[in-house]
Formats: structure tokens, C-alpha cells, sequence
């Protein structure tokens, strides 16, 4: 008797560690990471921070984005190692600010990094040279981390529309015009139905919105990826999603624009709009603070 209960304990141990190293998986990567399909990682750390990911094939690895900060980089780096001995082979920025690039010496060399025309220029403009300096101020962690530091812009810049055909995977990267930033790019892999949205949106965010965004040109945007008929979205900030980050993002520009516009038409000046304009169906999203941005962008939308 006592060696049939011995036997079952051993069996219901034997059966909790099977379901918890299930559950660890192969690919424990830490906090963050998100496999979204075969070979296929994100790291979101968080509901705002900088989202990066990577994509391994059998030629090498492609990264999407160089994360937040160097510490994420290497957190991130450590990660692929643990899944591939690969190469890092090519590098994509989806847009051209620093929270996306700034990193991409962690990354490069070995990496050849790509994005659209005119992102080498605008990286350029806007490096910050004491940025390194500041971030190893931090902390001693950080310090370690940043060691290296070099702006590293892209090598490769396409016009339009480019197809990256790596091992046996196909990356289609998508320019998107006046979304962001100066040269913003979507990642397809129309195999895996994956699609990397740059920050045409992101998840229940506002951002530090740039004045050259264009409304227009952001909803068509959408509608160009929605299009694409994606599984899954990975937008620039924040955890995976769907393509109802788009729906959700249209209703605030849309909600926006026709508020701005309706105040615009009552003859009230863009500084009245900004005290007065509330938008409480979004009250629970993050960054209520970027909201004037969103006016000021919305004001000269109605005002063409
Ligand atoms: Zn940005």
C-alpha cells in the first residue's frame, strides 16, 4: 500500500515537473519576451517602453529595432543566444529615434541595418553625443552597458518598398509616409502573418507626436496594414497585439479631428482648443500629457 502512494507521489512530482518545465519552456528568456511563433521573439518590457524583436532563420538572425536602452539590448542579445548560435545578419529600424536606434551598435557590427530613405540623415541630425555620458550616470549596470556606444545608421536605405529574403523567411519592409518620424518602416512576413507597425500606433498610448505627422496619411496607413491581413501586430511600444490597435487608433484621430474641427468652425483659436478640448473615452490611456500634440497636429488638419 505505502509504495502505491509512493508511486503516486512520485508520478503527480514526476507530472508537476513535466508541466512546469512546459511551462518554463525551452525558450524562457526572462521577463518581456514573447514568442510569438516559431522563431519568431518580442521583448515588450513593458506597457510603454520601446518594443523590440528578432526572427531566427536558417542563413541568421534579423533583429527589429535596437530597444530602449542598452541594458535591453543586451538583455536581448542574451536572449538570442539562448535561442541561436546564428548570426545577427541584418538589422531593421522601423523608425528613426533614438528609443528604436540608439542601440543598434549593440547589435551592428556584425549587423547590416536597413530602413527607409533619409533615415541616416535625420539620426544624424538628432544624436545627441553626451547621450552615452548621461546613460552611464545612471547607473553602474548602465555604465557597463553603454560601453562601445557609436551612432551606427543604417547601411542600407531603401525608396518605397524593399523585400528581404533571409534563409527561408520573407521580410517585406513597407515605408510608411508622415506616420512618426522621418523614415518609418513596417516589417511583413506574409508567411507567418506577422506584421512589425513601426509607431503608426501603439498600444492605448499617446506619443511625443512630431508636427510633420500627417492624419491623413496615418489612417491610410492603417488601412495599408489592415490590408496585409496580419495574425498578429507588434507596434512600436507596448505588448502584441492585433490589428484592432488600428481600429482603436482610428476612433481617437477620428474623435479628434472631428472635435477640432468643430471647435475650429466655431471660430475658436488653436490655444482655446487645447484648454478646452477633452477626449475622456481615452482618460485610461497612457501619456494624456502628449495630448496637445495631438491637437496641434489635428488643428492643422482641419485648418488645410
Ligand atoms: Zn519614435
Amino acid at each position: 500500500m505505502k509504495s502505491n502512494i509512493e508511486m503516486l507521489r512520485l508520478a503527480a512530482l514526476a507530472a508537476f515537473l513535466f508541466l512546469w518545465m512546459g511551462a518554463l519552456g525551452a525558450q524562457d528568456l526572462g521577463p518581456g519576451f514573447h514568442k510569438l511563433k516559431d522563431g519568431i521573439y518580442t521583448f515588450a518590457p513593458g506597457g510603454t517602453t520601446t518594443t523590440c524583436s528578432f526572427v531566427v532563420t536558417q542563413e541568421g538572425v534579423v533583429v527589429i529595432d535596437s530597444c530602449n536602452n542598452p541594458i535591453q539590448s543586451r538583455n536581448m542579445l542574451a536572449a538570442i543566444r539562448k535561442v541561436t548560435d546564428k548570426p545577427i545578419l541584418f538589422l531593421i529600424n522601423t523608425e528613426t529615434h533614438g528609443d528604436h536606434t540608439g542601440n543598434n551598435f549593440v547589435f551592428s557590427p556584425p549587423a547590416i541595418i536597413i530602413n527607409a530613405e533619409g533615415a541616416g540623415a535625420a539620426m544624424k541630425k538628432a544624436y545627441n553625443p553626451k547621450r552615452a555620458a548621461q546613460q552611464a550616470a545612471q547607473s553602474a549596470e548602465m555604465a557597463e552597458a553603454v560601453k562601445g556606444e557609436k551612432l551606427m545608421v543604417p547601411h542600407i536605405e531603401y525608396n518605397g518598398k524593399m523585400t528581404l529574403n533571409v534563409g527561408e523567411r520573407t521580410f517585406e519592409l513597407i515605408y510608411l509616409k508622415n506616420v512618426h518620424s522621418e523614415a518609418d518602416t513596417a516589417v511583413w512576413m506574409p508567411k507567418e502573418r506577422v506584421l512589425f507597425a513601426a509607431s503608426a500606433a501603439v498600444v492605448r498610448g499617446l506619443q511625443n507626436l512630431r508636427p510633420a505627422v500627417v492624419i491623413a496619411d496615418v489612417l491610410a496607413s492603417y488601412k495599408l496594414m489592415k490590408a496585409l491581413n496580419p495574425e498578429i501586430v507588434v507596434t512600436g511600444h507596448g505588448q502584441p497585439t492585433t490589428t484592432k490597435v488600428f481600429d482603436e487608433y482610428e476612433g481617437f484621430l477620428t474623435l479628434l479631428t472631428q472635435r477640432v474641427g468643430e471647435m475650429a468652425a466655431q471660430g475658436k483659436s488653436l490655444a482655446e482648443i487645447k484648454t478646452e478640448l477633452k477626449m475622456p473615452e481615452y482618460a485610461d490611456w497612457n501619456g494624456q500629457n502628449n495630448l496637445g500634440l495631438y491637437i496641434d497636429v489635428a488643428y492643422k488638419s482641419v485648418k488645410k
